[in-house]
Formats: C-alpha cells, sequence, structure tokens
C-alpha cells in the first residue's frame, strides 16, 4: 500500500490527516523488521500441501511444488498462512505452536481464496 493510500485511509477511519513524510518514515522505520519475518516461518509433519496457506496469503508469499509450501520474501505478517490451516502445519519460529487459531466466523479459506483469484 502507497504512503497516501494509508494517509486517505487514516483519514476516512480517524478524521486527521498525515503527511506522506510521516507516514513514509514510520514504515522505513520497519521494513527491516518485517523483511525479517519471512525467515521465521516451518511446517510441520501435518502439511499436506493442499494450498490453503498460499490461497490466503495476500501477499502471493508462499509457493507450493511438490513438498511443503515454500516462503518467499514479501511477507506482510499478517498471519493468515498460520492462522486458515486447522491442523497447525505452519508456525513461526517456535512462538505459535501452542497459541490459537482465529479466523473470521463467516468469512474462512474459501471465501478469501476466492476473494484474491478476482
Ligand atoms: S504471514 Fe500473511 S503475508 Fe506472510 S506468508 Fe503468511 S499469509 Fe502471506
Amino acid at each position: 500500500m502507497a504512503d497516501r493510500e494509508i494517509c486517505g485511509h487514516l483519514e476516512k477511519i480517524y478524521d486527521v490527516e498525515v503527511s506522506p513524510d510521516l507516514i513514509s518514515c514510520v514504515t522505513n522505520a520497519v521494513l527491516d523488521e518485517v523483511r525479517s519475518f519471512a525467515g521465521g516461518f516451518n511446517v510441520n509433519g501435518d502439511c499436506n500441501s493442499c494450498g490453503i496457506c498460499r490461497n490466503v496469503c495476500p501477499a502471493r508469499n508462499i509457493m507450493i511444488g511438490d513438498g511443503p509450501p515454500m516462503f518467499k520474501h514479501q511477507c506482510e505478517s499478517c498471519l493468515a498462512c498460520i492462522h486458515h490451516y486447522s491442523k497447525r502445519a505452519i508456525n513461526y519460529m517456535a512462538k505459535t505452536q501452542s497459541c490459537g487459531r482465529y479466523s473470521h466466523l463467516d468469512i474462512g479459506h474459501t471465501e478469501i481464496s476466492r476473494i484474491y483469484k478476482g
């Protein structure tokens, strides 16, 4: 999302004007941290390569070939891949194995996949 789009959302939601330069300062400050996030995913033996994680990823960051999912380096840290597969096959480092999985009651991975396919 471009800085000007973020400004537009902030104005629409919170009725405040924020300069694109301020947004740029904030996003640049956290960019390295967000990029390094992508290296922390792991996939356990419960993965059956169903493709749910790939289909719910808004950044098209997940590839599935013959084996388990592979993560590229354009993750947006949304955690949809972790939350939408009920068997807990995808985790982040050693931090999410025992954490709950959450998704919207009315909007599951099927609906999200349909939206992203267009
Ligand atoms: S956290 Fe979100 S953006 Fe990152 S790989 Fe998973 S679904 Fe894609």
